[in-house]
């Protein structure tokens, strides 16, 4: 089974062979162990501990539920996991598994101790997420065969093996799977001090030199996202290396965001417009989702995981019951007066 996995900030309008070389260089700058991984320090304390205990025990990693927006390090973590375990990693997708057979197939070819990471695991159909429930919980397979009155049940043994799923949505994963995995590990948004870690780290693999300013303004523009920090870094380098400059400097950091319409928050010009249009077309909102989507000719799916998290984490924008809500921020950050709208935040 191939991982069709499209990197959740590129538009589906990206050639194959760009989205090829994103993989390639994320590949490259994956931390490779658990003590290279920057940040999330409660989640790799309780992970050291697991994998002590399993590791003492000769059994399986317990199955574990990884989830927060796109590029937080949630695959990472998964390569990072097969790689402490000495075990092989077979990646998957949830929109990749077609019928129950092919998620039968994947699983009967573990070996003992193998980690099968499922991305987007909240999109596996129902039947075939009802494979997982036995596999998960008895180690074994119950499969139907055949059809109607003949139709008889099968139960397959697999080997001990360790289940982990990665979603961007912990609300559309059904109970019954999510109460199946031992652990449940929320990935936060990195902090400035962890963001500048990450972003010289990516600049010494990559091999340019950083001023300090420059990195400390990389760090501040990557949306607490590691993904988005080493896209910047990549970008950066290259207009420094046209420019035959050896090493990366603050000027050069300043004029390529502009160009990429990136501003001192970290936000785009996506983002930038999501606030404009809940401000100026639907006087701050509350607006349905699929009303913002088709306002702005975006997916909901990409307005609700990749730029929502992120607007509120910073306070741009609160989702309520009956929609999406600028703030005040908001229009402190697009420049509109909030005079009108007063009422919302007193
Ligand atoms: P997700 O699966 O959550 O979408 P990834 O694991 O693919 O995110 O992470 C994207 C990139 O960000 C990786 O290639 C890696 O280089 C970088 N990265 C993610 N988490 C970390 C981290 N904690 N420390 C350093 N780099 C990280």
């Amino acid at each position: 089974m191939v991982l069709e996995r499209k990197t959740k900030r590129q538009t589906a309008a990206e050639p194959k062979a760009t989205q090829r070389d994103s993989e390639e260089f994320e590949q490259t700058l994956r931390p490779r162990l658990l003590s290279e991984y920057v940040g999330q320090s409660d989640i790799k304390g309780h992970l050291l501990i697991s994998l002590e205990a399993a590791k003492k025990r000769g059994d399986a990693l317990g199955h574990t539920l990884l989830h927060g927006p796109p590029g937080l390090g949630k695959t990472t973590l998964a390569h990072i996991l097969a790689r402490e375990m000495n075990a092989q990693l077979k990646l998957t997708s949830g929109p990749a598994i077609e019928k129950p057979g092919d998620l039968a197939s994947l699983l009967t070819n573990l070996q003992a101790g193998d980690i099968l990471f499922i991305d987007e695991i909240h999109r596996l159909r129902p039947a075939i997420e009802e494979v997982l429930y036995s596999a998960m919980e008895d180690c074994a397979l119950d499969l139907m065969i055949g059809k109607g009155p003949s139709a008889r049940s099968m139960r397959i043994d697999l080997k001990p093996f360790t289940l982990i799923g990665a979603t961007t949505k912990m609300a559309s994963i059904s109970a019954p799977l999510r109460d199946r995995f031992l652990h449940q590990f929320k990935l936060s948004f990195y902090s400035p001090e962890e963001m500048e870690l990450i972003v010289e780290r990516t600049a010494t693999i990559l091999g340019i030199p950083l001023d300090a300013q420059a990195g400390h303004r990389i760090a501040a523009s990557a949306r607490a996202t590691p993904r988005i920090a080493n896209r910047l870094v990549r970008s950066i380098r290259d207009f420094a290396q046209v420019k035959e400059e050896g090493t990366i400097s603050i000027d050069r950091v300043l004029s390529t965001l502009e160009i990429l319409g990136i501003d001192e928050s970290g936000l785009d010009r996506t983002d930038r417009a999501i606030l404009d249009v809940i401000v100026t077309k639907f006087a701050g909102g509350p607006v349905g989702l699929s009303t913002l989507a088709a306002a702005l000719s975006e997916e909901e799916e990409t307005l609700e995981d990749v730029y929502e998290p992120y607007l509120m984490q910073c306070g741009y924008l609160q989702r309520t019951a009956k929609g999406r809500m600028a703030t005040e921020h908001a229009y402190k950050k697009i420049g509109k007066s909030s005079s009108h709208s007063s009422s919302l935040f007193s």
